[in-house]
């Protein structure tokens, strides 16, 4: 996401981030003090963004902060960036070092302040207003980001410190932030025509409007097509608790009496694997795979559009498609790379997949059906094959997966056994809602190293996912420590009720700790290179590697106990559990492949081709590539696929594929080594988590790994090949 062309700034697409979010903003804070802060805050009647926040690590105070306070302080922040920028790019000195790159990382430290406190709020704590002000900001915001990124002096700056940054003495972290500068203005447009960056900055414009627009309709969509149930007699297959929530999800949308199942951000729904009514599967199923598909948040046409306008943006940049002008600034570098890795894998999971569907068909058949095996019934089915071939019950499971011994327990102490650290409440942290807890992360020494937010819980106006982001970077230049958060859709319990966790959802949980860990371990000197500011491929790999860990047998025998009687899981429903872990892996392997292979076609598409039917161009992308089962949708599809068309990750879903592959290489090589231990955590933090972007990942991989990454270990994980060749 990093990578879009309205990278240079606070990027709007922040709010539109997928699991990860590295969007972050490029600036950051003067070294202003107190006393300079107070006076600005005079001057802007005590409107709490325009100053840096007295607690700790600047941490927001969000008792103080209210939605009206947003707008003044980001029209305020672009006019006091825009003076700081101009001032380096009209500075009549010679470029230096220090008076054009130090000078704009320190600058915009208010707009870099209001942008992620007001990013992070629009994604997990939306409102009505706060939608209004993301719609007005994001084609201001837009144009800010060219104001800067096409501005002729401040490129010749850059250009001149690039031709001469070997002979300027200057450390490698230097050099690194003066190339990344330079790749960045000029894949922004920096070196186009001034007729050409005319066009450039109207496609920006609309881009980002239409991005946003494709955002609020989703999150409108979302609200309007949640499937109210008459009776209790049709959510036969729910527990008495998941029924009780949505008897209250009903009455708090007015359909007291009846029952609302809400659904969530993938075409596949968590519920399809409970409900045994097949009528209601269905419908269920219908509403969240014709997703935006009708009415006033109909996606179709800003689908269609955003397609050919990024088409338009890559051929003003030289490039033949928006996948190649993708790709160049990421560890695969070219789609055929892409292609080709995605392309190996097609024949190995269509056929366990095709495995899959016919022992879920005879299950249908055994069961009494008379039916073809329809995309909601896959999971139904499943669960009986699951359990007839693994004997494993989900809410048996469950309920030795307890939410805060997942955490405390499980996450936390792994994160103490691989790096020595622990997280202590901080109850005294103001926090922006509730559920949200604040902690301290302290070093094995004892040194603080962060503040982290923990919002596990889903509630009405959180964007759907899992996610980290900032709301604090770290830097040295700046002197700021960072501030962190994590934030998921973890279905809480009623009041009074302990929240059990799927096995899925405790694998997330470690996942987004490692996105958290990238961010807080980061020890690098400039904003920009800071932390998960790394490369789209590179980003999951962090998050990926943790994962695992849930299942490593120390951490399990230390967090997975009974939620009532304290027991530890028995040995033979852990040991199902983990056979479980290779079930159904063609489908969700295909699912993602589908989808990320239906994101680069979207971006394959060149300038001068039409704009496309959504549904019919889908249809043949997913059959050209031979993905397109019936019964195994993509993961997304285009009217609700976010990543790809909300920005963030457009041409970069395959991203999460290529990540997993350094994960499961790393995974099985610190295994290698001797698995959960100080010594391997300290080398994957010193090497991978605290080293940014201020050197290329593979030479950061490498330095870890004493050699590159092979795809063995990944295709074990998945079950896809049994031993190395
Ligand atoms: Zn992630």
């Amino acid at each position: 996401m990093r990578k879009t062309l309205i990278a240079t700034t606070v990027a709007a697409a922040l709010a539109l981030s997928a699991c990860s979010d590295n969007t972050a903003p490029q600036q950051t804070a003067n070294q202003q003090t107190t006393a300079e802060a107070s006076n600005t805050a005079e001057a802007n009647s005590g409107n709490p963004l325009m100053i840096k926040s007295t607690l700790q690590y600047e941490a927001p105070n969000f008792t103080e902060i209210n939605d009206d306070h947003f707008l003044p302080a980001f029209v305020e922040g672009m006019q006091q960036h825009m003076a700081e920028v101009l001032a380096i790019a009209n500075n009549p000195a010679p470029a230096t070092f220090d008076n054009t790159l130090v000078a704009l990382e320190k600058s915009g430290e208010l707009l870099t302040r209001v942008s992620r406190i007001f990013y992070n709020l629009a994604g997990s704590n939306s409102n009505p207003q706060r939608r209004e002000i993301q719609s007005e900001l994001a084609p201001k915001m837009a144009a800010h980001s060219d104001n800067i990124n096409l501005n002729p002096q401040l490129f010749a700056r850059i250009k001149s410190l690039y031709n001469q940054r070997n002979d300027l003495k200057l450390d490698s972290e230097s050099v690194r932030l003066i190339e990344v500068y330079y790749e960045r203005f000029v894949r922004a447009g920096a070196q186009l025509t001034d007729e050409q960056k005319t066009a450039i900055r109207a496609l920006n414009e609309e881009h980002s409007t239409l991005t946003n627009q494709f955002s609020q309709n989703l999150l409108a969509e979302t609200k309007k097509i949640a499937v109210v149930v008459e009776t209790k007699a049709e959510l036969d297959g729910l527990s008495e608790s998941q029924i009780t929530a949505a008897a209250n999800a009903a009455k708090a949308a007015g359909h007291e009496g009846k029952y609302l199942l809400s659904i969530t951000n993938t075409t596949r729904q968590p519920v399809l694997a409970q409900l045994s009514n097949r009528e209601l599967r269905q419908r269920v199923w219908q509403a969240s795979a014709n997703r935006a598909q009708s009415g006033d948040t109909d996606n179709r046409p800003l689908v269609a559009r955003l397609a050919q306008l990024r088409a338009e943006r890559a051929k003003l940049l030289g490039y033949d498609n928006w996948a190649s002008y993708g790709l160049e600034a990421q560890m695969a570098k070219t789609p055929q790379a892409v292609f080709d890795m995605l392309g190996s894998m097609v024949p190995a999971v269509v056929a366990n997949t095709n495995k899959e569907a016919a022992a879920i068909q005879e299950m249908i058949k055994q069961k009494g059906g008379n039916f073809e095996l329809q995309p909601w019934d896959w999971e139904y089915y499943a669960e009986f094959v699951r359990q007839a071939k693994f004997e494993l019950d989900e809410n048996e499971v469950k309920q030795y997966f307890e939410f805060n011994r997942v955490l405390k327990d499980g996450v936390f102490y792994t994160m103490n056994r691989l790096y020595g650290v622990t997280f202590t409440p901080r109850p005294d942290l103001p926090v922006y809602h509730p559920d949200v807890e604040a902690y301290e992360l302290f070093d094995a020494d004892g040194t603080s190293l962060a503040i982290f937010y923990a919002d596990y819980f889903a509630r009405e106006g959180k964007r759907g996912g899992a996610w980290m982001s900032s709301f604090v970077g770290q830097s040295h230049l700046t002197g700021q420590k960072p501030v962190v958060v994590n934030v998921m859709n973890i279905p809480k319990a009623p009041a009074g009720e302990p929240t059990l966790v799927s096995y899925d959802n405790v694998t997330t949980m470690f996942h987004e700790l490692g996105h958290g860990l990238h961010g807080m371990f980061s020890d690098v000197n400039f904003p920009t290179l800071a932390g998960t500011s790394v490369s789209r491929d590179f980003v999951e790999f962090p998050s990926t590697f943790e994962e695992d860990w849930a299942a490593n047998p120390e951490v399990i025998a230390n967090y997975a106990k009974h939620y009532q009687t304290g027991e530890a899981i028995p040995a033979e429903l852990l040991q199902k559990v983990m056979n479980s872990r290779s079930f159904n892996q063609g489908f969700d392997t295909l699912e993602y492949m589908s989808a990320a292979l239906l994101d680069m076609e979207w971006h394959s598409l060149s300038a001068d081709e039409a704009l496309q039917d959504v549904n019919a161009f889908e249809a043949a992308a997913l059959k050209k590539h031979g993905v397109d089962l019936v019964a195994v949708p993509p993961r997304y599809k285009s009217t609700f696929f976010s990543h790809s068309m909300g920005g963030g990750y457009s041409a970069g879903y395959y991203a999460y594929m290529w990540s997993e592959i350094l994960a499961a290489d790393a995974f099985a090589f610190v295994q290698s080594q001797g698995g959960l231990k100080l010594e391997n955590g300290q080398n994957y933090r010193k090497n991978i988590l605290s080293v940014g972007n201020s050197r290329p990942p593979m030479e950061s991989y490498k330095a870890f790994r004493g050699q590159e990454p092979t795809t063995d270990a990944l295709l074990i994980r998945r079950g896809l090949k049994t031993k190395v060749d």
